[in-house]
């Protein structure tokens, strides 16, 4: 299995990251993930984007491909993959492209984990947590005993800063601007395919076995 992940932020990727990884024996290859090797293994590339992240300066997409690459190469992905945070731009995914024709790799698939933006703000502003214990709730999906209180110790519970309305639409439209060219770059591939996320965990993982017919 061959695989691209993507999803807006929320919407439970990182969970369903997990289980495809675990389910299909393949790595799971997180752009994140692949700075902190790459820079832990001193590579040229590596050495590269940390003189950026250094300087709290966006990696160039080039330094990012070049690290994807190397990656990609790696015997541990010879009989699959599935790479989570990359592409995030047209330009990357014709890099990518170009790098898997190159090497005979086909795709299999993207996967896209679907939840519709408002339903994301819903569950990003209605959450709390507590700062002693590090409880979470949700007012409406998991709300305490007492309102505004945790139940475990009793703290006032607090909103965090950057679960607000305006933080939670901002990012999401960052992040459907920046990823809508993608869906259909892919979806003219015959590549893409869309989960429906707003379900139980489970059950958007069966729905992701069965879109994958394994
Ligand atoms: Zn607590």
């Amino acid at each position: 299995m061959k695989l691209l992940i993507m999803g807006r932020p929320g919407a439970g990727k990182g969970t369903q990251a997990v289980n495809i990884k675990e389910y299909y024996h393949i790595p799971h290859i997180s752009t994140g993930d692949m700075f902190r090797a790459a820079i832990k293994n001193g590579t040229k590339l590596g050495m590269t984007a940390k003189e950026y992240m250094d300087q709290g300066l966006l990696v160039p997409d080039e330094v990012t491909i070049g690290i994807v690459r190397e990656r990609l190469l790696e015997k541990d992905c010879e009989n699959g993959f599935l790479l989570d945070g990359f592409p995030r731009t047209i330009h990357q995914a014709e890099a990518l492209t170009a790098f898997l024709q190159e090497n005979h790799i086909r795709l299999d698939a993207v996967l896209d984990v679907d939840v519709p933006a408002e339903i994301l703000v819903r569950r990003m502003v209605g959450r709390r947590v507590c700062k002693k214990c590090g409880a979470t709730y949700h007012v409406e999906f998991n709300p305490p005993k007492t309102e505004g209180i945790c139940d475990v110790c009793q703290t006032a519970l607090i909103q965090r800063a950057d679960d607000t309305e305006e933080t939670a639409i901002n990012r999401l439209s960052v992040y459907d601007k920046q990823t809508a060219p993608l869906l259909d770059y892919y979806s003219k591939q015959n590549l893409l395919k869309t989960v429906n996320g707003n379900q139980p965990l489970d059950q958007v993982f069966e729905d992701i076995k069965n879109v994958l017919g394994a």
